[in-house]
């Protein structure tokens, strides 16, 4: 009786997924759950740091949100007359610069430019839509989504077309978790995983070792291609034609956009970018996910480690991702 006591008192001891030295705590923010993993930090301060990261991503939030209930600085842009040039807040001008040179040296596979198209698409509201919009209607956005409809000038950026919309979707996510790190590293979190629907960034190490990251299957739900140990400061961010998506006719439609075409992009299932932070590694998975073999050159161009799935489940992987990657299937 004793001992049976004895083992339900060590089991209770054990009890949960985590150890006692690791704080998780998950968010709603930014439409997606977002996860704060803390190692070897006193659970007061983990949850001190958390709180702080909480709070700094729901201010990147306001910032970019095209959706929000206050007005937005981006969408304060998106509402301006034609001709007129707003002030926008520092770190919005500096992230639309940004995506700006990400949209060049990604041959216009990523562009901030989109917003009219995906709003026209209808993947920027919660429900899905159920079909694809008219041709021509498409073809309109398409074309104003061009770099040369918007200009930054000394009293700040000027908008010269009726139908250019920004939108930061594939950028944001990445830039509020590097502000959630920033804020993290503040409060002395030296080992850390942040991670926001699929996006995210590791801080350290997990009692010594390199945190594993699974790279999920773009078709097997729950199902990974492959992991990659890291240790340090790096992020990994995978897009997917799996995330969001409707079926018509038949045809997968999701929200990804090929800039060239307007429509869905169509040659890969999903595309992974390790990078120093998460700005740049979601911007480049999304980059990555429109322009395939193409894209991969840019991506090693930028320094960076990628890989992407085609149509037929076929992985292509830069030469620095295949000394990361470590297949499923060898294991
Ligand atoms: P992600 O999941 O990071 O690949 O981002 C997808 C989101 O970014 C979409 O929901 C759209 O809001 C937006 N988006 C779609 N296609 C593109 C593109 N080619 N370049 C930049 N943003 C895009
Ligand atoms: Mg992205």
């Amino acid at each position: 009786m004793v001992l049976k006591l004895l083992l339900l008192l060590l089991l209770a001891g054990c009890s949960g997924t985590d150890r006692e030295d690791v704080v998780r705590e998950t968010r709603f923010i930014m439409g997606t759950f977002v996860t704060f993993t803390i190692v070897d930090l006193p659970k007061n301060k983990a949850i001190a740091a958390i709180a702080a990261a909480e709070k700094e991503m729901r201010r990147i939030e306001a910032l970019f949100t095209i959706d929000g209930d206050k007005i937005s600085p981006v969408q304060q842009f998106n509402q301006l007359a034609v001709g007129s040039t707003i002030l926008l807040p520092a770190e919005v001008s500096a992230l639309l610069q940004q995506s700006l040179a990400i949209e060049k040296a990604s041959h216009h596979s990523f562009s901030p430019l989109l917003g009219g198209l995906i709003q026209l698409w209808g993947f920027s509201k919660s429900e899905l839509p159920i079909q694809p919009p008219d041709g021509k209607a498409i073809q309109r956005q398409r074309v104003a989504a061009h770099t040369k409809w918007i200009r930054q000038n000394n009293k700040g950026w000027q908008r010269l077309h009726h139908l250019l919309q920004l939108d930061f979707g594939a950028i944001a996510k990445g830039y509020a978790i590097d502000q959630g790190i920033a804020a993290l590293k503040k409060h002395h979190v030296q080992n850390a995983i942040l991670e926001a629907g699929g996006d995210l960034r590791v801080l350290g190490a997990k009692h010594g070792k390199p945190w594993r990251i699974g790279i999920r299957h773009p078709r097997e739900k729950g199902g990974v291609l492959g992991w990659v140990e890291l240790q340090g400061d790096h992020s990994i961010v995978t897009s997917g034609d799996y995330e969001r998506f409707f079926v018509w006719e038949g045809q997968r439609f999701h929200h990804i956009f090929d800039p060239e075409t307007g429509r869905p992009a169509n040659i890969a299932q999903s595309a992974t970018v390790i990078a120093k932070d998460a700005t740049l590694a979601d911007a480049w998975s999304t980059a990555l996910f429109v322009s395939g073999e193409r894209g991969l050159k840019a991506v090693e161009k930028a320094n960076l480690d990628g890989m992407w799935v085609d149509q037929n489940g076929e992985m292509h992987l830069t030469e620095g991702m295949r000394q990361k990657f470590h297949p499923k299937s060898q294991h």
